[in-house]
């Protein structure tokens, strides 16, 4: 808990925590900040087989192709003891050259089932393993049994969940986040639930001392909404756009909506490429490069231009990725 805070740094002076070491804030280049590389449990293989991610050499091929397209980082949005695999995402990061965060936290309930450790325990006692992950490496076991072996490879983000309106649990875990922010510095990413409960989620964590500014809202762009996103970007967090695959003419009108705003320092883009069926090297489609491409390319038609890109896709998540505690305490 010593010292050290860098939020008031220059960017050059910050760092974000990858999955091979950190990185200058100013090295990110493109950023995808809310992927799925690799999504592999036995609840998510027997309940959710269409969004098994559990091929290294596919996840190699997409983000190699994502590389290719001038992506230099991405942000893998699993959290604790629900699919994610440190030392996978590392084996990917090195043989692609990408940048690869990976996140600590916790998920959706829907991803532990109702007995889980998870929600029964307390908010220091989650926000401690949080911590860990991001200071001294994520477990090699993802924290799914007895035993924590720890990896090299360090968790950058927390990665929490709610429902539209948080549950005693959501607000355990966003309790957990928020300490383990303060802790570490390490930013916070949300899932908003149908892309709903942000605002409650940027009140819970600000309220327990969380700056707006290292909070990422993702999934909003599912509500097409310009008072919500108004609202959402007037808190000082970011707005996390990441159903350009899917609708990607929605995406490109609150991407425009935003810049006629003045919001353009607020919005970060992503896939969400969890499905399957995205992934071109799994036979799907468009694959997570087309928002590198085509989707940028949507967005140049719609008058979206270089420098305004460079924003959504290189600054903003570089100032809101950073680490906000000097990388030499943790
Ligand atoms: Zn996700």
């Amino acid at each position: 808990m010593s010292g050290g805070t860098v939020g008031r740094g220059s960017p050059q002076e910050r760092v974000v925590r990858c999955v091979l070491g950190d990185v200058p804030a100013d090295r990110l280049g493109v950023v995808y900040a809310h992927e799925h590389l690799v999504l592999d449990s036995p609840l998510i293989a027997a309940a959710f087989p269409h969004i098994l991610l559990d091929d290294v050499d596919a996840a190699v091929a997409e983000v190699g192709a994502c590389s290719a397209a001038g992506v230099g980082t991405m942000v893998d949005a699993m959290p604790c003891a629900a699919g994610r695999d440190a030392v996978r995402l590392a084996t990917i990061s090195e043989k692609t050259g990408v940048h690869v965060m990976a996140a600590t936290g916790l998920h959706h309930v829907r991803y532990y089932g109702g007995a889980h450790w998870s929600g029964r325990v307390d908010p220091g006692e989650l926000a401690a393993l949080f911590a860990a992950d991001v200071r001294d490496g994520i477990d090699a076991f993802d924290y799914t049994g007895p035993f924590v072996r720890r990896t090299p490879h360090r968790a950058g983000i927390v990665k929490v969940a709610t429902g539209e309106r948080p549950t005693a649990r959501d607000r355990l875990v966003l309790e957990a986040a928020a300490l383990a922010h303060l802790d570490t510095g390490a930013p916070v990413l949300t899932h908003c639930e149908q892309g709903r409960g942000g605002l409650a989620q940027v009140e819970t964590l600000t309220a327990r001392g969380v700056p707006a500014e290292a909070i990422l809202l993702s999934h909003v762009d599912k509500v097409v909404d310009r008072a919500y996103h108004r609202e959402l970007a007037s808190t000082g967090a970011y707005l996390e756009y990441d159903q350009g695959l899917r609708r990607p003419e929605d995406t490109a009108r609150l991407v425009a909506w935003m810049l006629e705003d003045g919001n353009g320092d607020r919005i970060v883009l992503g896939t969400d490429g969890a499905r399957r069926d995205l992934w071109h090297s799994l036979g799907g489609g468009p694959g997570l490069a087309w928002l590198a491409t085509g989707f940028r390319a949507l967005l140049r038609e719609r008058g979206v231009d270089e420098a305004d890109l460079r924003r959504l896709q290189v600054a903003n998540p570089a100032r809101a990725l950073a680490l906000r505690r000097s990388a030499s305490v943790l």
